[in-house]
């Protein structure tokens, strides 16, 4: 993808503050950091979207995005760290390059996850499942 901003910053051709390279992923710290230490590990293959991501490739992500986690947490002292990815506009994706967060997280940071819970009525969350249920199936069966 040659018009891919992260594809470029693989390349070499737009600078980032690069944090691990391997094989199959690169990480570089996130130019507009929730805290310091915000980093972002991709996979070197372009895709757009998580779910097309090799098995093997999607295991290095997450293994060395929480690897980059501790080491935030050790030598800048955090306390924890999220792992985030966005999956989609709709979900708040802007750099269409699938991108592992790894966000470190202090008690008092200031930062707060606008979490809210629904509650399903009688029999509402049983239908869910079993279509999700049944879609994975047909899709995890293919790969
Ligand atoms: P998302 O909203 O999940 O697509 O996140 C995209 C992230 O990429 C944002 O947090 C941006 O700050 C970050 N970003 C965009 N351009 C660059 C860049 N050139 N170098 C580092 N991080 C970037
Ligand atoms: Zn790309």
């Amino acid at each position: 993808m040659s018009e891919c901003i992260f594809c470029k910053i693989i390349k070499g051709e737009i600078p980032s503050c690069r944090i691990y390279e391997d094989d199959l992923v690169y990480a570089f710290l996130d130019i507009g950091p929730i805290n310091f230490g915000h980093t972002l590990v991709i996979p070197k293959e372009h895709h757009e979207s998580s779910a097309t991501i090799p098995e093997a490739t999607a295991g290095r992500m997450f293994r060395i995005g929480s690897r980059i986690g501790v080491a935030l947490k050790r030598e800048l002292d955090y306390e924890a760290f999220n792992l985030h990815l966005a999956d989609g506009t709709a979900a708040g994706q802007v750099v269409m390059h699938a991108h592992l967060h790894v966000i470190p997280r202090g008690v008092e940071d200031g930062f707060h996850w606008n979490w809210r819970q629904l509650r399903y009525g009688d029999g509402e969350a049983a239908a869910v499942a079993e279509k999700i249920v049944k879609r994975l199936a047909a899709t995890v069966a293919g790969k």
